[in-house]
């Protein structure tokens, strides 16, 4: 009796990739320049000096800033106050960013630009609380605006896991993509949380390895040395 060749077993096609990026702290280290444009923009567009010394910025939405600086000066939080404030920002922010010269995080160019040559992985975006502007003005300075081509904005919503759904709605209707998200502090945990991403946090300084192994990343990094590109081939 002879026995049959076994047959190759089945491969399930992979599902695409879809690769979401945090930008502050993440990517880029604006050396404040972020901060000081919210402040100048304060001053400028409502009169009021230091006006976001108290605001704490890291992991927070452009809105929500917006929203508390209006708030915290008895301004109307409306939307054509907060157009007014980001319209100042925006300005502030090129203008503060063309007098340094920071560059990427050391590595993130690079991994950037394996992921975009990865056949695996369809799509690479960002999940940001900047506004849309805000974040193009910011990455096109350090060269990487033009790796992602979808988003969710500080100015689609004040909530950063709300965010994370828009972006993954303008992924398209009946995308059944396998998600990442890699950001640096625990509010991109949730957000990769709030859409099934596996998550990687990048400790450059805010939370550690540590920390955000024990709120559940899938993995921390301190270095790009380190990022995990075996799962996206
Ligand atoms: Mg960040």
């Amino acid at each position: 009796m002879t026995t049959a060749p076994s047959r190759p077993a089945a491969r399930t096609p992979s599902r695409p990739k879809v690769v979401f990026f945090d930008i502050d702290g993440t990517l880029i280290d604006t050396g404040g320049s972020g901060a000081r444009a919210f402040s100048m923009a304060g001053k400028t567009a409502f009169g009021i000096a230091d006006g976001t010394a108290d605001l704490v910025f890291a992991g927070a939405t452009d809105f929500a800033l917006v929203d508390q600086f209006l708030e915290c000066h008895g301004f109307e939080r409306s939307p054509e106050n907060r157009s007014h404030f980001l319209d100042t920002y925006v300005f502030w922010l090129d203008h503060f960013l063309q007098q340094q010269d920071n560059t990427p995080f050391d590595g993130a160019c690079d991994i950037l630009h394996v992921l975009h040559a990865t056949e695996g992985v369809s799509t690479m975006g960002l999940i940001t609380g900047n506004t849309r502007l805000g974040a193009e003005i910011k990455l096109r300075h350090y060269g990487l605006w033009d790796y992602f081509s979808v988003g969710g904005f500080g100015c689609d919503h004040h909530d950063r896991n709300s965010i994370a759904r828009i972006a993954c709605d303008r992924l398209g209707r009946g995308t059944r993509a396998e998600l990442f998200l890699i950001g640096d502090t625990l509010r991109d945990l949730e957000a990769a949380q709030a859409i099934g991403a596996r998550f990687i946090g990048y400790a450059s300084g805010k939370i550690s390895t540590d920390e955000f192994r024990h709120h559940g990343a899938d993995i921390a990094i301190e270095s790009f040395d380190d990022f995990p590109l075996e799962w996206f081939v």
